[in-house]
């Protein structure tokens, strides 16, 4: 059953991340309260949340003490324990719930339920064990992506494989972090997004859909508008819209997608939160999807999704967080996010920039010459 969460009430977010922090700050702005679990001390979302419950994601005692002093519970992470998220789902109120988490935890389940809602992803296979390899293989081919169903990200937990001996030695070294899917190769022309949010009213509207340009499997940048045909972008965002249906969603899910060469799009995966590829909408858009997340669970109406301008968001990653420092005599028609991290690891997300622009191109030239300082 739905509710209304009045402003001023207490918002409970498990994970304290950078997902985390956005959505505190949106929440802040909207008069709540905000309460974070995150093991991590002094963690970004930690930053800017008025109650702190430092205990690992699956601990129970952890969500009770967050269940009891929130008005409503989410989250910014997909990979929550079944049985916290279950526990939650009874005790406290949890709109989202927590089938859509199985679902997305693990690639075979997702992949089966993407399918039988009608959307196209690329050809599939499991592998339990070593047995199922010869089958996987003569039904999908090479070259093919070998992927862990569960945790993997930013391209970890995968091999692309181009013949039976690489599939093999793949196999035998993934297995040990569980099932596997075979995936065909799927030759694209560029990779989108479409963050699409449903309220707990039942209320349905889609970000305008961006084009992810990766490098090293991370995200670099996301160009918005995609550069694609209209009708690619319509058909994108009618996939989004089919998932959120057919998922019976509630709160925030990203749909990351392939755009194949001859302008079919099939689905890769999806995340059940808002996304990095959706951060340049903070700037860009009339509702941030930070916002349009807290007013799904909270039971206001969405907000508008118009993209106001053209608009490119880069990554600052580890290596990338000194060199922007001493460029922010450069950063006038930049914008520039930082997330509290203290240690800028390699390769780990510090933060991210946003330029708008009159197109796209312009917008791409103003993170360009960041990189000349
Ligand atoms: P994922 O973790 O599934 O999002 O994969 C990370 C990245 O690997 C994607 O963003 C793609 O660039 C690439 N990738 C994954 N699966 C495939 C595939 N089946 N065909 C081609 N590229 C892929």
């Amino acid at each position: 059953m739905s509710r209304f969460i009045a402003p001023g009430s207490t918002i409970g977010i498990i994970g304290g991340g950078q997902l985390g922090r956005m959505m505190a700050l949106s929440a802040k702005q909207m008069g709540y309260r905000v309460a974070v679990l995150e093991p991590s001390i002094d963690s970004p979302c930690a930053q800017v949340a008025d109650v702190v419950i430092e205990t690992a994601y699956g601990d129970i005692e952890g969500a009770k003490q967050i269940t009891k002093v929130s008005d409503v519970i989410t989250y910014e992470f997909e990979n929550i324990d079944e049985e916290t998220a279950k526990w939650m789902t009874e005790e406290c109120y949890f709109p989202q719930g927590f089938e859509l988490l199985a679902v997305t935890q693990h690639r075979l389940l997702e992949k089966d339920k993407i399918s039988s809602l009608g959307v196209k992803v690329a050809p599939y296979a499991a592998i339990f064990d070593e047995k199922d390899i010869e089958k996987s293989m003569l039904s999908i081919g090479f070259p093919a992506v070998l992927k862990t169903c569960r945790g993997g990200y930013d391209g970890k937990g995968q091999a692309v494989v181009k013949n039976e001996h690489e599939l093999r030695a793949a196999v035998s070294h993934l297995l040990k972090q569980g099932e596997l899917v075979l995936e065909g190769w799927v030759p694209f022309q560029c990779e989108i997004s479409v963050i699409v949010t449903r309220s707990t009213l039942g209320e349905t509207k889609a970000l305008p859909v961006a084009e992810n340009i990766h490098h090293n499997n991370i995200l670099h940048q996301s160009v918005v508008p995609a550069r694609i045909t209209e009708q690619m972008q319509n058909s994108a965002k009618n996939i989004a819209l089919t998932l959120a249906d057919g998922l019976n969603l509630v709160g925030t899910l990203a749909v990351e997608m392939f755009v194949k060469e001859d302008g079919s799009i099939l689905v890769n995966e999806l995340a059940p939160r808002p996304h990095n590829s959706g951060h340049y909408s903070i700037e860009a858009c009339e509702t941030s999807q930070f916002e349009q997340h807290i007013r799904a669970i909270c039971g206001w109406p969405l907000g508008e999704t118009t993209l106001h301008s053209p608009v490119v968001m880069e990554n600052i990653l580890g290596e990338h967080v000194e060199p922007m420092i001493e460029a922010i005599p450069l950063m006038s028609g930049v914008k520039l996010h930082l997330y509290g991290k203290k240690e800028a690891i390699e390769k780990r997300k510090m933060g991210h920039m946003t330029a708008l622009g009159e197109t796209t191109a312009k917008a791409l030239e103003k993170l360009a010459k960041l990189h000349q300082y």
